[in-house]
């Protein structure tokens, strides 16, 4: 058996025509024209300077305006501040890592929740773990958004997550509990790791460890989403060997299964918020 691609490039590309045609009818009746995105960085960082330049370069793709913030700590400080007030400011997220560590911590505690599109907040968080409406973070929504969008059954079905990061592994367990899912979270200390993934009727792969997920510990039919983005000197490769291919019922690949969807997820939630202020106003 050769698993289903669950072709993260196609579902970004019809969620770029979706999230269009919602920033346009945004445009056209909000004052000031289309909402903006706010990318805080501080420092060189390379795949700080990356992320920020996709999330800019995708915005710019639907028609979603972006102001790159880049600030030495105090000056971000007092930035957000004002863009918490600004009614034309919808989303702010940061790119990781900055230069000075403390920050981030700081920055995390300012960003108003509801302006939150990167689920970074701990308001967010415990919205999520209550099951209330909130800001998730964006790589644990593009896994949900690509088991929907493949028409795959989550409530009744048993999740196995590798990993138990605030990022990535608890927001997607949260989330498949919330559509019925029975979740099991695995971490370092988990005794027998292939013990649990090969009961996982959905598996998800956020451990960071390239091919942590091997083929004996996958069970047949097995949905695989595979969260790892690892550089290696042979290119980026998953957390799940290729060869799972063989046994799992469908499965994302790397690079272009969660990568491609989480910006659009970002952004997606930029949309949201900028929707609400928008019905908030007289
Ligand atoms: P973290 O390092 O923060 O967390 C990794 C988690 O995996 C930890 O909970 C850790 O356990 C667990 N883990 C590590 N090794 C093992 C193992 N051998 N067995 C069982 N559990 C293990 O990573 P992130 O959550 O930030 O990222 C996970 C992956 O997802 C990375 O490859 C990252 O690059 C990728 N990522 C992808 C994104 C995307 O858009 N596709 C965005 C963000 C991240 P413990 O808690 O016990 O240490």
């Amino acid at each position: 058996m050769t698993a289903r691609v669950l072709d993260g490039r196609a579902l970004a590309s019809q969620l770029r025509g979706d999230l269009a045609e919602r920033v346009s009818r945004l445009a056209a009746t909000r004052e000031g024209g289309a909402p903006r995105l706010a990318i805080l960085r501080n420092g060189n960082d390379a795949s700080a300077a990356m992320y920020a330049a996709g999330l800019e370069r995708i915005a710019g793709d639907i028609g979603l305006e972006t102001t790159l913030v880049e600030e030495s700590t105090g000056a971000l400080i007092e930035w957000v501040a004002e863009a918490n007030r600004d009614p034309g400011v919808a989303g702010i997220v940061v790119a990781y890592p900055l230069a000075d560590p403390l920050l981030a911590q700081r920055l995390i505690e300012l960003i108003d929740p509801d302006k939150d599109v990167d689920g970074a907040t701990p308001t967010n968080a415990g919205r999520l773990l209550r099951g209330e409406p909130a800001f998730v973070p964006a790589t644990a929504l593009s896994v949900v958004a690509l088991i929907e969008a493949h028409g795959v059954t989550v409530a009744g079905r048993r999740a196995v997550i590798v990993g138990r990061s605030a990022v990535v592994g608890q927001p997607v367990a949260s989330l498949l509990l919330a559509r019925d899912a029975t979740v099991v979270i695995c971490h370092r200390a988990t005794p027998d790791l292939a013990a649990e993934t090969r009961r996982a009727e959905i598996l998800v792969a956020a451990a960071g460890v390239p091919g942590v997920v091997q083929p004996e510990m996958v069970g047949p039919g097995a949905i695989v989403i595979d969260c790892g983005i690892n550089a290696t000197p042979t290119g980026v490769v998953g957390d799940v060997d290729p060869a799972v291919a063989e046994v799992a019922a469908a499965m994302t690949p790397v690079p272009g299964g969660v990568g491609p969807v989480t910006p659009l997820m970002v952004l997606r939630q930029t949309i949201e918020s900028a929707e609400r202020i928008a019905a908030s106003r007289p």
